[in-house]
């Protein structure tokens, strides 16, 4: 959080989506008044899924780039001089925070930038967030999960948060932001709405998951969800052979069977596990912390969350006895 330069009060933050909503009726469309080969803002994002949201909220008049590219691992990236370079010409930098993107502070630092950095995260309230478990062995990771996009109730908290950060960089665009954020906030409405309609027809028992990392923990909260992971919030530690012995007896105590590859995560644990149990990967790979480098299956968040929640409902409801 050291180099974040800007902030807006949780209050703020709270009343601006039912402000803009009514304003975006009353308003007629206007035109952006840019050509669309000059983009206003020059927008540097940490990661894909922080770069489709600012893509969403700001259309033609905002040019977006994401450090961590799609399919890439935000925990263990490693920028290059040319993303600084980037870092410095932008107008506005978007990063999640809460420890997720650890080398952002020397980016910035590196990249002597002087603008805006927007850190999404802030405003979400002490109630709202995960405490991680330390894993026991030293390793420094984030004291708190910082997954938060995994439930959609945050991803409306970040795309208005994001709404913001563009009015506040390029004022003669903010109408059309705050429509664009409108818009797709009933978009993310009727995602939670089928996240919650899928899970309801599978028996709360029935809800458990094997995956690589503990990256599902505010889907699980949100969507009441059971995942079992042999490697803590971060990818950077390795689990250590007596936590997977450990979680193979869990997953044998508490039957459960959904197995899962992440795209993020080096699949040799997962398969080391399906040796250990009999049970075999889900052909399909979960997104937590990347959308996936082509369109499908998770080009975007909207995607991304659906593709999650239909090869886990799948998975879980093919397993059952
Ligand atoms: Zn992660």
């Amino acid at each position: 959080m050291a180099g974040f330069k800007w902030r807006i009060g949780p209050a703020v933050v709270g009343c601006v989506l039912s402000w803009a909503f009514g304003h975006a009726l009353a308003q007629p469309a206007q035109t952006a008044g840019v050509a669309s080969s000059t983009p206003a803002v020059r927008v540097v994002a940490s990661f894909s899924i922080l770069a489709d949201w600012v893509r969403q909220v700001g259309g033609t008049r905002v040019e977006v780039d994401a450090l961590v590219a799609p399919g890439g691992d935000a925990h263990v990236f490693q920028p290059k001089p040319v993303q600084a370079k980037k870092v410095g010409q932008a107008d506005v930098v978007f990063s999640s925070g809460l420890g997720f993107e650890g080398w952002m502070s020397r980016l910035l630092k590196t990249a002597a930038y002087k603008g805006r950095h927007v850190v999404l995260a802030q405003g979400l309230g002490d109630q709202a967030l995960i405490r991680a478990e330390a894993d026991g062995h030293g390793h420094a990771h984030p004291a708190t999960d910082p997954h938060v996009w995994q439930d959609v109730r945050n991803a409306q908290h970040y795309v208005n948060r994001i709404a913001l950060g563009l009015c506040e960089a390029d004022p003669a665009g903010c109408d059309q932001y705050r429509r664009n954020a409108t818009q797709y906030d009933l978009q993310l409405q009727a995602l939670d709405s089928q996240i919650r309609a899928a899970w309801a027809r599978v028996p709360a028992a029935d809800r458990k998951v094997i995956t690589s990392h503990e990256a599902f923990g505010y889907y699980a909260q949100a969507y009441g969800v059971r995942f079992l992971a042999p490697q803590g919030v971060s990818t950077e530690s390795e689990a250590s052979a007596q936590g997977v012995a450990r979680l193979v007896r869990q997953i044998k105590r508490e039957g459960a069977k959904a197995l899962f590859v992440e795209s993020v995560s080096n699949p040799r644990l997962i398969e080391q596990i399906a040796r250990e149990t009999g049970l075999k990967a889900s052909p399909h790979r979960l997104f937590s912390d990347a959308l996936s480098p082509t369109p499908e299956p998770a080009g975007t968040y909207l995607q991304m969350m659906r593709h999650n929640t239909d090869a886990l409902t799948q998975a879980v409801l093919a397993q059952r006895p």
